[in-house]
């Protein structure tokens, strides 16, 4: 699992938009369909990342999406499954949803979600909430403060002092 020292932006994450793979026909009823997905880079066009796929919805109780990519800084592949599920809309058809794949203390997630993202730093496509959260209560609670001691410990200043100098106040 990643973790989550840092403040990512999801705007500047690589993300998974359902929307588009519908759009796309990599996501859809009744599919079984392999490809590949590249995120290029605004400025120069050239490429960021990319992931190679498998979308299974033939059996309507275990619809999914395999991915397949590399993290920089990991010898093998990462190969997992992300399950996908529907909602009926008003006007007929359905909509398409990720189901989060990440798990904290050993539950999985499951939130269903449009949008799945992966920080730089980060290994799996997870949900927002995941992330944020996760960021959140790492600067609410004092998770760092074991690490403040110990910085604190070898720049002789206390805890609360490198806490202060690293938030500039
Ligand atoms: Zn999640």
């Amino acid at each position: 699992m990643p973790r989550y020292g840092w403040r990512q932006v999801a705007e500047d994450c690589i993300s998974l938009d359902i929307n588009r793979w519908v759009k796309e026909g990599a996501i859809g009823a009744y599919k079984h369909v392999t490809g590949g997905w590249k995120w290029i880079w605004n400025v120069n066009g050239e490429e960021r990342s990319s992931i190679g796929y498998e979308t299974n919805t033939l059996n309507p109780h275990d619809r999914w999406i395999r991915l397949c990519y590399r993290v920089k800084g990991e010898e093998e592949s990462i190969d997992y499954k992300v399950e996908l599920t529907t909602t009926p809309v008003h006007f007929g058809g359905e909509r398409w949803w990720f189901l989060c794949p990440l798990c904290h203390n050993g539950r999985r997630c499951n939130r269903r979600v449009g949008k799945l993202y992966l920080p730089s730093g980060g290994k799996y496509f997870g949900c927002r909430q995941c992330y944020n959260l996760t960021y959140t209560s790492c600067n609410d609670s004092h998770r760092f403060d074991g690490l403040f001691r110990l910085m604190g410990a070898k720049m002789g200043m206390s805890a609360k002092d490198v806490k202060r100098t690293l938030d500039g106040r």
